[in-house]
C-alpha cells in the first residue's frame, strides 16, 4: 500500500484500535498482548514462467491472526502495494469482523505484489497455482479458508481449489470460498458484499430516521463492492448521483443507472466518459452533497486532509479501512453517522461462510435462502453494535470493535493457553 507521507502504517492503526477497544473491556493483559500479535506468518518468494519465455520471481504473503474461533477466513490480494504491515492489518480486521457478524472463523490475509493487469491469462493462472501451492502448508477446509479481494477472482479461486485438489487427489471445494457457481460457489456470493452494505445502509437510513427512497447516494470504486452496493441501493428506491474508480468519477444530479454504468465500464474499463453525467475527481466525488457516502475502492482514502470537505450524514465502509483516525475523529465531531468496515462489509464474509458450510455439506441452498440468512445476519449485528455504541457512548466503530475483542477474549479465556 503506497501511502501518502505522515500516513500511520495500516498495522499501527489496527493496533491503535485494538488498544481502545481494550479500554472499555476488562480484558486480561496477557490475552489483549495476544491480540496484537499475528498467530502465523508466511513468506513466500516464488518463480514464476511468463509468456517470453523468462522466469519472474514474486513475494506473497499468508498471515493468520487468530485461530481461537475457528479456521482462519481472509481474502486474497493481488496488488502492487500488498504489504507484510498490511496483510497483517487485514488479517487482525478478519478476526473482528467475523465475530461481529458471530461467524466461527478466525482472522487471515494474503497477497501477492504484482499487478494483476499487467499479466497475461496464462501468467494469471501460473502465479495463483504456484502462489496456492506454496501457501498449501497453511491452507485447509479445516485450518484456513481464502477469499476473494482487490485483484482477485471467481476464477482465480477456481484454480487455487483445483491445485490445491489436485495435490490432495480428490476434489476440495470447501478449500475456497467466492467461487463460481459451477464448481461449487454460493448463489448469492459475488454480489454479497455489496448486498451486506446496503442492508446495512438501510438499517441505519431507519435509524436516523431518514428515507431510502430518494436519498442521494455517491459510490467510490466500482468493482465488486461498489458497484453491487450501487445497484441494490438503486433497487431500494436511493438515487447514485456519484460513482468513480481509480481514474476518476462521474456525477449527475439526475440520478446515474449503476447497471448503464456497469455495462459501459465493461467496455471502456472505466466508468469515466459514461455519456450523460460530469466528470469529477475521487476528491469531489468524496465532497459531494448526498445522504449516502459509501467508499467501496481502498483504504485511507478519508484522512485529515479532506474529511472537513465531506458533505454527507452517513458513511457505510465497503472497503477495509477507508478511513484513518485522524478522519474519524473530524467526522465524529461533524456528527457523521459512521458504519465500521467490520460490521459494514462483513456480508462478504458471511456468504462465504455460507458457502464453505454448503462446500462441506454437499448441500446447496437456493438464492432466497442465502439472501435472507444473510439479512438476518446483518441486520441483527448492526443492532448489536448500535446498542454498544448507546450503551457505552463510543462511535459505531469503537462499538463494533469492543464486541468483537470481547467475543475473541472469551473464546480465548474459555479455551485457555495450552499447555
Ligand atoms: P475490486 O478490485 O473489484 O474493485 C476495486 C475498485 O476500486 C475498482 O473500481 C478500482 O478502479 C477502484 N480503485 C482502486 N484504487 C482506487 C483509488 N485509489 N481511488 C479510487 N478508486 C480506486 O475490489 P473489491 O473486491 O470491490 O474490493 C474493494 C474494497 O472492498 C477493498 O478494500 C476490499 O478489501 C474490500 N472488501 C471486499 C470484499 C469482497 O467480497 N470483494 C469483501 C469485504 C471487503
Amino acid at each position: 500500500m503506497k501511502l501518502p507521507s505522515g500516513s500511520p502504517n495500516p498495522y499501527q492503526i489496527a493496533l491503535q484500535q485494538l488498544d481502545i477497544a481494550a479500554s472499555y473491556l476488562d480484558l486480561d493483559p496477557g490475552i489483549h498482548d495476544m491480540l496484537r500479535y499475528p498467530k502465523r506468518e508466511l513468506i513466500v518468494n516464488f518463480p514464476v514462467k511468463m509468456d517470453d519465455g523468462s522466469v519472474k520471481i514474486f513475494t506473497g504473503y499468508r498471515i493468520h491472526h487468530s485461530t481461537v474461533r475457528g479456521p482462519t477466513k481472509g481474502g486474497i490480494r493481488y496488488h502492487p502495494d500488498v504489504t507484510l504491515d498490511s496483510m497483517r492489518a487485514m488479517a487482525m480486521w478478519m478476526t473482528w469482523k467475523c465475530a461481529v457478524v458471530n461467524v466461527p472463523y478466525g482472522g487471515a490475509k494474503g497477497g501477492v505484489v504484482c499487478d494483476p493487469k499487467k499479466l497475461s491469462l496464462t501468467e494469471l493462472e501460473n502465479l495463483t497455482r504456484r502462489y496456492a501451492t506454496e501457501i498449501a502448508i497453511l491452507m485447509s477446509p479445516e485450518g484456513d479458508i481464502p477469499a476473494p479481494d482487490m485483484g482477485t477472482n471467481p476464477q482465480i479461486m477456481a484454480w487455487i481449489m483445483d491445485t490445491y485438489s489436485m495435490h490432495r487427489g480428490y476434489t476440495t471445494p470447501a478449500v475456497v470460498t467466492g467461487k463460481p457457481v459451477e464448481v461449487g460457489g454460493s448463489l448469492g456470493r459475488y454480489q454479497a458484499t455489496g448486498r451486506g452494505v446496503s442492508f446495512i445502509v438501510l438499517e441505519a437510513l431507519k435509524h436516523l430516521g431518514m428515507e431510502a427512497d430518494g436519498a442521494t447516494v455517491a459510490v467510490q470504486g466500482f468493482g465488486n463492492v461498489g458497484s453491487a452496493s450501487a445497484l441494490m441501493l438503486q433497487e431500494a428506491g436511493c438515487r447514485v448521483v456519484g460513482i468513480s474508480d481509480i481514474e476518476g468519477g462521474i456525477y449527475s444530479a439526475d440520478g446515474l443507472d449503476p447497471k448503464d454504468v456497469l455495462a459501459h465500464t465493461r467496455e471502456a474499463g472505466t466508468v469515466v466518459g459514461y455519456a450523460g453525467a460530469d466528470f469529477i475527481t475521487n476528491q469531489e466525488l468524496l465532497a459531494l452533497p448526498v445522504d449516502i457516502l459509501v467508499p467501496a475502492a481502498v483504504e485511507e482514502v478519508l484522512t485529515r486532509d479532506n474529511a472537513s470537505h465531506v458533505r454527507t450524514k452517513l458513511i457505510v465502509e465497503g472497503a477495509n479501512g477507508p478511513t484513518t483516525p485522524e478522519a474519524d475523529r473530524i467526522l465524529g465531531e461533524k456528527g457523521v453517522f459512521l458504519v465500521p468496515d467490520i460490521l459494514a462489509n462483513a456480508g462478504g464474509v458471511t456468504v462465504s461462510y455460507f458457502e464453505w458450510v454448503q462446500g462441506l455439506q454437499r448441500l446447496f441452498w437456493t438464492e432466497e435462502q442465502i439472501n435472507e440468512q444473510l439479512h438476518r445476519v446483518m441486520v441483527q449485528s448492526f443492532q448489536e453494535v448500535l446498542h454498544m455504541a448507546q450503551e457505552k457512548g463510543v462511535t459505531m466503530r469503537t462499538a463494533g470493535l469492543i464486541l468483537a475483542v470481547n467475543r475473541v477474549g472469551r473464546a480465548i479465556l474459555i479455551r485457555g493457553i495450552y499447555p
